[in-house]
């Protein structure tokens, strides 16, 4: 039986080496990172602060964890870091006691216009017991409309205004938010997880800097992170948001890749600048490449794209389930994604589709090959050729990127260690 399930996972591995990946949640991890999750970390627990354990038996663990969290500190430049939620949802929770009662209204992003479900009653902000309206949105600008908020948010009175979404193709409004947040003695949330590798790397407003009160981001979308999260803000809210992490939504909290996480840090130190531009130049050079061919990207009037990802309405294609299924079978992996026009009952046939470049990045594309990826989608979408030939063609595309690129040593991106 185990036999079984180490085959599974070489097929798993043989597949992504030879596919393009394009989920915008995803990325690869280095070596350096990977090696940590083998560790006898994986097996401790170390619930409490640094310094202040439950259990024996931390003191390399502790010195781990500050390590971690200096790191933090130092790329985000801000006062107070925790790195200890093992998940964007749990951090989400943890912000959500921290800041929130049950029963105070908050202002979200809705799903269709790109929120994450965590900000949504089905998830965990309906588990606070929290009430949601959700921000006019401004599809043109695929952004929140600004005007429109303060207008209602007089009457409405939120406690806390949530930002940042899973369909980010923009710098979002955080300083005209918090401007509006401050008159009704309100907070102002971001929720950073795709965008942490673009703030780290300098090409995202940092939103603390912008007067958001609390950051909350998973580690491993556009960060070089395992799967895991943190939370960052002021000294003065460290103590509520610690309580809130633990004993609140966390115990033990996943040490090996709590290691794994503190050398991502390092790396993003120091290669995050060249990585983030290229991500966004990526981005740029698929929508536009891709809009060149006659799809519909959104966002023409702001260069489609700010951010790692790119949306393009495939409505006439038959939807994003059928475009999504049909790439798949060439090797393409990207997902469906609802877009601002659509009800939230037809997530199963979206209109959209919802493609991001960081992981294609980290192994080293550039320019050039968007355009490829580019014609690659034309041609099964547009049946230019048939299904096996072009999956040959991708096959041969990826042999020329193997290796995890900006890490201290550059390896094999689907070795098993
Ligand atoms: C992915 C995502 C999350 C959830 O993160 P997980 O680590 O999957 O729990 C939360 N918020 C946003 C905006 C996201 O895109």
């Amino acid at each position: 039986m185990s036999s079984e399930i180490a085959k599974l996972i070489r097929e798993h591995n043989e597949m992504m080496r030879y596919s393009i990946p394009l989920i915008a949640s995803e990325n690869l991890t280095s070596k350096a990172v990977r090696m940590c999750y083998l560790s006898d970390f994986g097996h401790r627990y170390a619930e409490g602060k640094v310094g202040e354990r439950y259990y024996a038996g931390c003191k390399f663990i502790d010195e781990v964890e500050r390590i971690a969290i200096e790191l933090t500190k130092k790329l985000f430049e801000v006062e107070y870091a925790n790195v200890q939620p093992i998940s964007g949802v749990v951090a989400n929770l943890a912000a959500f006691f921290a800041f929130t009662n049950p029963g105070d209204t908050i202002f979200s992003i809705s799903v269709p216009c790109g929120g994450h479900i965590s900000h949504d009653k089905i998830s965990a902000a309906g588990l606070r017991g929290l009430k949601i309206v959700y921000y006019p949105f401004d599809v043109e600008e695929m952004n929140v409309d600004v005007e429109g908020t303060e207008k209602i948010a007089k009457d409405v009175k939120p406690k806390l205004f949530v930002l940042g979404s899973s369909l980010i193709l923009r710098r979002q409004p955080t300083k005209e938010i918090k401007e509006i947040a401050e008159k009704i003695d309100a907070k102002v949330m971001f929720d950073a997880s795709h965008v942490l590798g673009l703030i780290a790397g300098k090409v995202y407003p940092n939103p603390i800097k912008e007067g958001a009160d609390v950051l909350t981001a998973s580690t491993h979308k556009t960060f070089f992170g395992p799967q895991r999260a943190l939370i960052l803000s002021d000294e003065r809210y460290g103590k509520r948001i610690d309580k809130a992490v633990f004993p609140g939504v966390v115990s033990n909290h996943h040490l090996h890749s709590l290691a794994g996480y503190a050398i991502s840090a390092m790396e993003m130190l120091e290669f995050g600048e060249a990585y983030a531009k290229q991500v966004v130049k990526n981005a740029r050079k698929l929508a536009e490449t891709l809009y060149d061919l006659g799809y519909k990207v959104l966002g023409e009037k702001f260069g489609f794209t700010e951010t790692h990802q790119i949306a393009v309405d495939v409505r006439e294609l038959g939807g994003g389930d059928k475009v999504a299924r049909k790439l798949e079978e060439v090797g393409i992996i990207l997902n469906k994604n609802l877009l601002p026009w659509d009800s939230v009952d037809i997530a199963s046939n979206p209109s959209g589709i919802r493609i991001g470049v960081q992981e294609v990045t980290r192994l080293g594309m550039k320019e050039e090959e968007m355009i490829k990826i580019a014609e690659f989608i034309d041609s099964t979408l547009r049946n230019k050729k048939r299904a096996e030939e072009i999956r040959g063609e991708i096959r041969e595309f990826r042999k020329s990127f193997q290796t995890v690129k900006f890490a201290f040593e550059e390896s094999d991106a689907y070795e098993i260690c």
